[in-house]
C-alpha cells in the first residue's frame, strides 16, 4: 500500500487517450520525442488518464476523473479514448470501494481529459448526474469560470456536461488559490497549463508527494522547463511555475506523482550539474 508519511494514496486507471503526438510535444521536433515516445501509425502517442485516491481524516479524496463514458462514438474516437485497461470505478471497486464513497473530488482543471467522469448519464433517465452523489467537488473558482465562457482555442475540451450540473445539485465547492482539503492533503496553484491551473500536495511525517496533474503532462515535461505540450494556455508560465517546483522537489526529496505518463508514475527528481533528472519508483 503507498503512502507519503501517513498519508495513503492508490492510482486509478481510468483509460487511455491516444492523443497527437504534436499536442504532447508542442515545439519540440518530432526526430527528437519519438525516440522517448514512439507514435502509432496516426502519429498519436498514449496518454494514460491516471486519477488518485487519498485517504486522510477517514475521507476519500478523489483527485481527477478522466475523460468518463458520455461521449459519443465520435467524441470517443476524436478522444482516441481505448479503456481496455479499465474504469475509474472499476478501478475504485478493485479498493472496495463505490462511487457513493467518495467524499471529495478535487478537478486540477476543467480539461476534458480530467473531469469527464464527474457526470455520467443515469442508466434510467438518460440526464446527465454526478458519478459521486455524496461528493463535494473543489473547482478553482477562475478556472471555473474559464470554463463556463471557454474561447475558440479551449472550447474543444471545456464541455459544460462534465461540470455545469454539480451547480445544479448543490456539489460544487469552488476554492481560491491554495486550499488546504484535509490534514496533510492541499492544492496549490500551479499556473500555465491553464490559468488556475491546480496541483495536489501531499505532506505528512516530513514527506512530501506532489500529484503534478498537467504542470507536466509526462515526466519528460518535469525534467525540462523547456518542453511544453501544445495544449498549455500559457507556456511561459509554466515553465517558471516548473521551474519552482523542479527546485522544490529536488530540495525535499518529494515523490513526484504523474498523471498521463505510459511509463513513469512516481519519481524521484535529482540535480544533475545544471539539469534534473528523474529516478522512477515503483508506487
Ligand atoms: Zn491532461
Amino acid at each position: 500500500m503507498p503512502f507519503i508519511g501517513k498519508i495513503e494514496y492508490h492510482y486509478l486507471h481510468a483509460g487511455i487517450t491516444w492523443s497527437d503526438g504534436g499536442g504532447a510535444f508542442g515545439l519540440v521536433p518530432k526526430i527528437i520525442w519519438e525516440k522517448k515516445l514512439p507514435p502509432d501509425e496516426y502519429n498519436r502517442v498514449p496518454l494514460h488518464l491516471n486519477c488518485l485516491l487519498i485517504k486522510s481524516d477517514g475521507k476519500n479524496i478523489l483527485v481527477d476523473t478522466g475523460l468518463g463514458h458520455k461521449l459519443d462514438e465520435r467524441g470517443a474516437r476524436n478522444f482516441g479514448l481505448d479503456n481496455s485497461g479499465g474504469t475509474l470505478l472499476g478501478a475504485l471497486e478493485k479498493l472496495g470501494l463505490a462511487a457513493t464513497d467518495i467524499n471529495i473530488v478535487v478537478d486540477t482543471h476543467l480539461h476534458a481529459d480530467h473531469c469527464g467522469g464527474n457526470t455520467m448519464h443515469h442508466p434510467e433517465t438518460g440526464a446527465v448526474v454526478p458519478t459521486f452523489p455524496n461528493a463535494e467537488y473543489w473547482i478553482q473558482r477562475l478556472e471555473w469560470a474559464d470554463a463556463m465562457y471557454p474561447n475558440e482555442r479551449t472550447r474543444a475540451t471545456y464541455l459544460l456536461d462534465n461540470y455545469r450540473p454539480l451547480a445544479d445539485t448543490g456539489q460544487l465547492k469552488l476554492i481560491n488559490g491554495d486550499t488546504p482539503v484535509a490534514t496533510g492533503v492541499s492544492t496549490v496553484i500551479t499556473r500555465g497549463h491553464t490559468r488556475a491551473h491546480q496541483s495536489v500536495l501531499i505532506e505528512s511525517a516530513g514527506e512530501y508527494g506532489l500529484f503534478v496533474a498537467d504542470m507536466a503532462s509526462l515526466s519528460y515535461h518535469f525534467e525540462r522547463t523547456a518542453w511544453v505540450t501544445a495544449y498549455d494556455v500559457e507556456p511561459l508560465e509554466n515553465i517558471e511555475t516548473k521551474r519552482r517546483w523542479q527546485n522544490w522537489a529536488a530540495d525535499t526529496n518529494a515523490t513526484v506523482l504523474f498523471q498521463h505518463d505510459p511509463h513513469i508514475r512516481a519519481a524521484k527528481l535529482h540535480r544533475a550539474g545544471r539539469h534534473f533528472k528523474l529516478t522512477p519508483l515503483d508506487d
